[in-house]
């Protein structure tokens, strides 16, 4: 390949596997220059989101710096900023903070959680699909159960202290799963903290 700019865009699981294959396949062409633009300085372990959501793990066990992770790939330059737009006809990946000119575009922004219009879900529901989310869902959880624990009125109780997951993939299914252990430590708290 003569040289040329490579811009990846997403340093999820897909972002950092192309990158690391491509920096090696290239590592011997100095004009092939390979950039790898996110949104956030660090890659989040998304298989381990539910485990920050349910406490069971702090937040920064699941990130992964993309600077250290790429420090011996002198060919690799990352980059901390929010893709915008694609400019396809002048070939320029647009970012919050500027433009990266490209040859080849590697797209692997990722997903996001779908409620599939489920009624209520949106409204009430808290989403897993980012390490911010986990954090917020955690938190939610803790204050749900803060206030339940101290309600009076029989039914507000029950309503707090009743959880329901939307979803029965892995993410739902490894959710509940960690809700069943954390149930029991988020109980025992609660009782210190009422003097119980
Ligand atoms: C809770 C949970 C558990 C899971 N468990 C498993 C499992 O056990 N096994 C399995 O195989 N899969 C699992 N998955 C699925 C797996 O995590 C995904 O398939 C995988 O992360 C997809 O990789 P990706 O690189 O396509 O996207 P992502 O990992 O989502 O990465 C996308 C990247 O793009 C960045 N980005 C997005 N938009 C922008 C933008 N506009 N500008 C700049 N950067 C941007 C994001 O910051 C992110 O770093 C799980 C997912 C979740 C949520």
């Amino acid at each position: 390949m003569s040289d040329s700019n490579i811009v990846v865009v997403g340093g999820g699981f897909g972002g950092i596997y192309t990158v690391k294959n491509l920096a090696k396949k290239f590592k011997k062409n100095s004009g092939v220059k390979i950039t790898l633009i996110d949104k956030n300085s660090y890659m989040t372990y998304m298989t381990e989101l539910y485990e920050v959501a349910a406490d069971r793990v702090d937040a920064d066990a699941i990130q992964y710096d993309l600077q250290k992770l790429f420090c011996h790939r002198k060919n690799v330059n990352i980059v901390t900023d929010e893709v915008r737009n694609i400019d396809r006809k002048n070939k320029q990946v647009i970012t919050k903070n500027g433009s990266y000119p490209y040859d080849y575009l590697v797209l692997s922004a990722g997903s996001e959680p779908n409620s599939f219009s489920t009624p209520g879900v949106e409204k009430y529901g808290y989403t897993l699909g980012s390490l911010e989310q986990a954090i917020k869902l955690k938190h939610a959880i803790e204050e749900h159960i803060r206030l339940g624990a101290v309600e009076t009125d029989s039914s507000k109780r029950k309503s707090l202290l009743t959880l329901a997951v939307v979803g029965s993939g892995f993410t739902g299914i490894e959710m509940i799963g960690e809700l069943i252990d954390w149930k029991k430590i988020l109980a025992k708290k609660q009782d210190r903290s009422i003097g119980n």
